[in-house]
């Protein structure tokens, strides 16, 4: 799929294109729209720690580039793509070097959340950096049972949170299985973010969510630079210029890079209505 340049032309609905340059420039064009971003260096789950060392200094770059161009914005990192499968040290000292070339550049490297089987060394992995350099953030997903107990950690240890819903297919064990329950969590924990947390992103593309934000917000007198709305790259862009024109904050999740196909394939199952727009261009 990744070498198929008919496969590569519809992923750039969900990918800003596979080199750096192509995100800087979709970057400078939501900045003149108001829009900050997340950059994401696409590929996650590397091989071996040679690759990872590469994906570090992909980023690394990515950051100075960032910087230099005057775009400002931030980068989003796995830490499967940091070499977690091999090494939890050599993955930490990774990440290190970049929250510490972000400290210096004045950014933030916020660190994804993935799988289930990641998600306490991803927690213990920020907390440790974050005790040393501020500006290093995670993710909880509302569908986790866990998440409440994770976001009243991370508000007293004033680490930033972006709440999203989750994007894994995770077992009754751990989730919830209906989307009213994962909704239901969504709203609480933003809550509890938008009260406690230290400037929380609140991601979705859901209008319900937003609307319970924006409320909630509003019922306690929050300033509307006192947290963001995130959403990725190519989704609902109606919401997105609705958001802006109303004076939230809103930073774009842009993913860039050959290595598209998971990304691509979460979008793709998270909406059916989105396999039958794949399915209808293939025909074409
Ligand atoms: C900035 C950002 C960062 C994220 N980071 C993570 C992460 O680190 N870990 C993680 O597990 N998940 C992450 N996610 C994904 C998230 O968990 C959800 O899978 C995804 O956002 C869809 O959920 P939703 O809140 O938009 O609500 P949903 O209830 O899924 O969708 C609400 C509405 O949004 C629109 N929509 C949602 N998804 C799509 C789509 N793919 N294509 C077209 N329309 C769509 C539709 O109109 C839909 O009706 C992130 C999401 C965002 C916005």
């Amino acid at each position: 799929m990744e070498t198929s340049s008919a496969a590569r032309r519809l992923a750039t609905r969900f990918v800003a294109g596979e080199t750096l340059d192509q995100a800087l420039s979709v970057s400078r064009r939501l900045k003149d729209e108001g829009i900050t971003v997340t950059l994401d260096h696409l590929g996650e789950s590397v091989t071996g720690l040679e690759e990872a060392a590469e994906a570090r200094n992909v980023y690394l770059h990515t950051l100075d580039a960032m910087h230099d161009s005057g775009i400002g914005g931030n980068v989003s990192l796995k830490l499967t793509q940091f070499g977690l499968d091999f090494s939890y040290d050599q993955c930490l000292a990774n990440v290190e070097q970049l929250v510490r070339r972000a400290d210096a550049l004045d950014s933030f490297i916020r660190v994804d959340m993935e799988s289930t089987q990641y998600t306490q060394r991803t927690l213990d992995l920020v907390e440790d950096l974050h005790a040393r350099y501020p500006r290093v953030g995670v993710v909880i997903q509302s569908y986790l049972y866990r998440s409440k107990a994770d976001v009243e950690k991370l508000c007293g240890l004033r680490i930033r949170v972006r709440l999203c819903k989750g994007a894994y297919l995770e077992p009754q064990t751990v989730a919830f299985p209906n989307k009213e329950d994962v909704d239901r969590s969504f709203v609480e924990l933003m809550k509890i973010l938008l009260d406690r947390g230290e400037y929380p992103a609140i991601a979705t593309h859901d209008p319900a969510m937003i609307d319970a934000a924006k409320a909630h917000a509003a019922a306690r007198n929050l300033p509307k630079d006192a947290f963001e709305f995130q959403m990725l790259y190519g989704i609902r862009r109606d919401l997105q210029a609705q958001l802006v024109r109303e004076g939230y904050r809103l930073r774009l999740y842009v993913p860039f890079g050959k290595a598209w196909y998971p990304y691509y394939m979460r979008r793709l199952a998270e909406r059916p209505a989105n396999l039958l727009f794949m399915l209808r261009n293939l025909f074409r």
